[in-house]
Formats: C-alpha cells, sequence, structure tokens
C-alpha cells in the first residue's frame, strides 16, 4: 500500500524527502502555499537551509556507489514500476496540480501525461546506453565507448509544471544512473514530494533521489557545493544566467532553460479559423504560464490581421475560466499568486500607456467575489517591437498582435528577439513553411503547430537568452547531459609485441 500523502491541509507542513523519508521537523524560516482559485492558504512550505541541503546531497552521495552499480536493464524496471504507481495515482497528482497551481485539471491531465512520457522514455535506458563500438580502428585494435554517470545531479524546477519539468529531469539522470537533489519551486512543492514517494516505493533505493524545498539559500548549496557534479534549471532569464554562470565557475555542467516570448507568425494564405484555435489554446491555456505560450501573433499584411482579431476577439471576451477542481469544461484558471496577477495587470495598463490598442481587456472581467488570482483574457493590437509589452515576457493571459508586412519581416522581427524557444507558423505553403523553419533563429518550431513541445524522445530547449548551457533537456541530450562519455581503445596482440613509440600514435 502506498504511504503517499494526498493532499496538504491548511495546519500541514511541507517538508523535504531526504534518504527516502519525509522530513517535517519544524523549520525557522516557511512561506505561504495557497489555492489560486480561492485565495486560501492550503499548507506552508520549508525552505530548506544549508544544512537540510547538505544532507541531502550527502543522502546522494551514499547512494551513488550503490545505484550506479544497478544494471541498465534493473533501473529500468524501477522506472516501468513508477510509471505504473503514477498512472494509479494520475487523478490524485492532476488535483494536487490544480489545487497548487491553478491550472484547469484536463491541463493537469495533460502535463503529467507529458511527464510520463519522459519515464516511458527512460525505461528505454539499456538501448540508449550501449554506446559505440569500432572493430579494427588499427591491426588488431578496438574501439568502444562508455556512458558513465556523471555523478550527483541536482534539478531546479519553477512553478508553471510542478510535475512535468521535474519529469524532464530525474527519470533520465536516474535511469543513467546518477542519483539526485530536486529543488522544486516554493509556490507548488507538494507533487514532486508524491512523486518521490512514488519512486521509493516502485523500488530506487534510499537516497537516490531526494528533495528539498526551499529558495535562493538551498540553490546557493547546491551550486557550490563540491558533491554536486552537474546541474540542471529551468526558470527565468536572469536566474538562469546566474545559475549557469555560478554553477559552471564551481566545475559543473549546466544547462539553464529560460524565459521566452513565443511567436506565431500567421501568412495572408492560413486558414484563419485553424489559426484563432491554435492561438487561443496556445496563448490563454494555463493562463499564458507557459514557456511555450504564443504571446505574440504576428499578423502579415493588414487584412489577414483584421481578420485575426475579429475572429479572436468575442472568443478571448467569453473564454470560460474557473476554479479547476469545481469545474469541468474550463479553458483557463486563475494566476499563480496574487503578486504574479498584480505584475500581469501592471503589464495591462503599461501597454494602454504605451499606446498599443486594447481589444479585450481582461481587468475588466468580473469574477464575482471570488478571492482567487483570476484575470480575463487580454488582447492588444497594433503592438510595436519597441514597447516593452513586446520585450518583455508577460507570463500570463495577454496576447499582444504585430502588424508586418511581409514574411522578410516576420523573420527578421522573430530573430531580432532577446527570447528563442518556441515558434510557429501557419500557413498552407509548404515553401514558405520550409523556408521559415530554416531561416528562424529558435529552437522549436511548430508549422501549422502552435506549441511544438518535442515528444520525449526528442530532446526540449530554445536558443539564445531562452537557454544557457549546449545540451537541452530529455530525449538524446538528455542522456548526453547526465552521462560522461568514455573511449577505449584496446589492443589484443597476437604474439605481435608493440614497441615504444615516441612519436603521436597513429593506426595502421
Ligand atoms: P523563477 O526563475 O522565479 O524560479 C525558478 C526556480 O529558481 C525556482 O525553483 C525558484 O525557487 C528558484 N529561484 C528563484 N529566484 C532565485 C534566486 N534569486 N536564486 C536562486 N534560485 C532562485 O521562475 P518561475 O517564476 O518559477 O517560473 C516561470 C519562468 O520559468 C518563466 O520565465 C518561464 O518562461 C520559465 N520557464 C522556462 C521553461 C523552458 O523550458 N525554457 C519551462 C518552464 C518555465
Amino acid at each position: 500500500m502506498s504511504q503517499v500523502r494526498t493532499a496538504p491541509t491548511e495546519s500541514s507542513l511541507i517538508g523535504h524527502y531526504i534518504n527516502g523519508r519525509v522530513t517535517d521537523k519544524p523549520s525557522d524560516r516557511t512561506l505561504e502555499v495557497t489555492n489560486p482559485a480561492t485565495g486560501e492558504i492550503s499548507a506552508r512550505v520549508a525552505l530548506a537551509d544549508r544544512a537540510t541541503t547538505r544532507e541531502a546531497i550527502a543522502a546522494a552521495s551514499a547512494a551513488l556507489p550503490q545505484w550506479s552499480a544497478v544494471t541498465p536493464l534493473n533501473r529500468a524496471r524501477v522506472m516501468f514500476r513508477f510509471k505504473e504507481l503514477v498512472e494509479r495515482h494520475f487523478e490524485a497528482i492532476a488535483r494536487l496540480i490544480t489545487a497548487e497551481h491553478g491550472k484547469v485539471i484536463e491541463d493537469a491531465r495533460g502535463e503529467l501525461t507529458r511527464g510520463l512520457e519522459v519515464v516511458e522514455f527512460a525505461c528505454g535506458i539499456p538501448h540508449l546506453l550501449k554506446g559505440e563500438h569500432s572493430l579494427n580502428v588499427g591491426g588488431s585494435v578496438d574501439s568502444h565507448s562508455m556512458m558513465q554517470p556523471v555523478g550527483v545531479c541536482a534539478g531546479i524546477t519553477p512553478f508553471n509544471f510542478p510535475a512535468m519539468v521535474p519529469m524532464w529531469m530525474f527519470p533520465v539522470a536516474l535511469a543513467c544512473g546518477n542519483t539526485f537533489v530536486l529543488k522544486p519551486s516554493e509556490k507548488d512543492p507538494s507533487v514532486p514530494l508524491y512523486l518521490a514517494q512514488l519512486l521509493s516505493e516502485a523500488g530506487l533505493p534510499e537516497g537516490a533521489l531526494n528533495v528539498v524545498n526551499g529558495d535562493k539559500e538551498a540553490v546557493d548549496t547546491l551550486l557550490t557545493d563540491p558533491d554536486v557534479a552537474a546541474v540542471s534549471f529551468v526558470g527565468s532569464t536572469p536566474i538562469a544566467e546566474s545559475i549557469y554562470a555560478t554553477g559552471s565557475a564551481h566545475g559543473k555542467r549546466v544547462q539553464a532553460l529560460g524565459g521566452a516570448k513565443n511567436h506565431m507568425a500567421v501568412m495572408p494564405d492560413a486558414d484563419m479559423d485553424q489559426a484563432v484555435e491554435g492561438l487561443l489554446g496556445a496563448a490563454y491555456g494555463s493562463a499564458g504560464e507557459r514557456c511555450m505560450a504564443i504571446s505574440v501573433a504576428v499578423a502579415v499584411g493588414d487584412e489577414a490581421a483584421d481578420a485575426l482579431v475579429e475572429k479572436l476577439k468575442p472568443r478571448v471576451e467569453n473564454l470560460r475560466i474557473g476554479n479547476g477542481l469545481e469545474e469541468t469544461g474550463l479553458e483557463m484558471g486563475p494566476l499563480v499568486t496574487r503578486d504574479h496577477l498584480e505584475k500581469v495587470r501592471g503589464y495591462v495598463d503599461l501597454g494602454e500607456q504605451e499606446g498599443a490598442k486594447l481589444v479585450v481587456d481582461g481587468r475588466k472581467r468580473d469574477f464575482g467575489d471570488s478571492n482567487g488570482y483570476f484575470l480575463g483574457g487580454t488582447l492588444f493590437d497594433h503592438v510595436t517591437s519597441d514597447m516593452r509589452i513586446y520585450n518583455e515576457e508577460i507570463f500570463g493571459p495577454v496576447l499582444c498582435v504585430v502588424r508586418v508586412p511581409d514574411y522578410d519581416s516576420t523573420v527578421e522581427l522573430i530573430n531580432a528577439h532577446e527570447f528563442g524557444n518556441g515558434t510557429a507558423i501557419f500557413t498552407r505553403d509548404g515553401d514558405a513553411a520550409r523556408q521559415f523553419s530554416a531561416d528562424i533563429q529558435v529552437g522549436m518550431v511548430g508549422i501549422n503547430v502552435p506549441i511544438p513541445v518535442p515528444m520525449a524522445f526528442h530532446s526540449f530547449g530554445g536558443w539564445k537568452r531562452s537557454l544557457f548551457g549546449p545540451l537541452h533537456m530529455h530525449g538524446p541530450d538528455g542522456v548526453r547531459f547526465y552521462t560522461k562519455m568514455k573511449t577505449v581503445t584496446a589492443r589484443w596482440p597476437k604474439g605481435v609485441r608493440a614497441g615504444s613509440a615516441f612519436v603521436m600514435p597513429t593506426m595502421e
């Protein structure tokens, strides 16, 4: 029988998971965890200090020799059992995501499904670790490569995908034979703890996966501790950049994924209904709190722009918004915290001041007497590239329409933006779509696909200031990030004794 808890209560303290045990000892520093749909406090989360974080790193170090010696096939079997357990607890986990993040329940289920796909990918680890082999690189000399674990890995994750983003990291890292310390977002900390307990139930040894809740103090400890070999980070760009610099300066391999401002180009020949449907989900789903959300629609030509805005307006005004735990069939929930709501509202004020045309004003939407952090869908037209609402990541349900005259100015606009996470083009012209995917300086491209999040067996990552470090997450890059390559060159002489070589050796 599973020992996992199902939901925090107002009096609960959300602690850490270290060495196979939930720690709920009192903490000097705690933060409130709220239900964004009601504004009610659901629990408090402990913020790990340096000593507690060190305890988790020590547990991961101690577990490393045993776990890395488990055969890849047996590590895969733990992942298979974990997958089954997550499926069994699927609904409880999805509800916990909605309760702490606010996204609607169908969206929470979608997030968990995408996370599970990475677990399924990790189940194939014996195949993924096969390496390369060359017979006869020289006379009686063979070469093969080994992919060995890097050691203790750390993951630092954002609030917007409390299940999926940690699941981009730890299943691949563990399957590769590493041990792991996860530092989830303090805003929605319960799901990672739940997942860690399910992994223990699946047979992962104590200490192989630890979860420390916390803030900068825990993160700084992970970044500077000599026992941590690699750090994966997902969050906003300023933090990603500093994590990359500090982690690298301390000799760790680092992949740090940052923020985004994703553009969708709507060509004049696009199917406008398809483009509108795509935009609605991509801009307003999860209240725009997705790093792959479309926040800029680039309409090519005034005719396309007018048609797009006309079709979008009534749909944005009538988005179905509510408490994802109480209603089904919703399109959007609240923002994650009151502070974030105020920040996003501030951007709507700013857009008006900057002279963009406010077509739909989400601030005016009436949510009755709800104390939740709700904002209606917001639509700006005639946004220009010098405005802050165009340049900065808003991370809310705010879509900006930028009008451009032609294809070349579309590419120029998108390529000039500091972020390069995702983009999409809607068109019926295969030639334009093919050219766009070649020309565009963005890591993930959709052709008539509004949110082109790669599947688990491909890798996820942006370009420019959306990613610091060379390797993307999960898929082949995930395996590369969590393994060290070693190449063995072996001679098996048949009665021939090799002499000393004082020149650079070559193979004949
Ligand atoms: P955030 O940068 O505020 O926090 C991310 C993590 O860093 C959290 O665990 C947080 O506790 C920690 N952190 C925050 N401030 C810190 C500091 N000063 N020092 C050390 N650690 C710190 O991000 P968020 O608000 O949780 O998430 C939203 C951001 O994440 C958006 O910018 C979004 O685009 C980005 N994101 C990017 C991707 C991607 O794949 N590129 C995916 C999801 C989210």
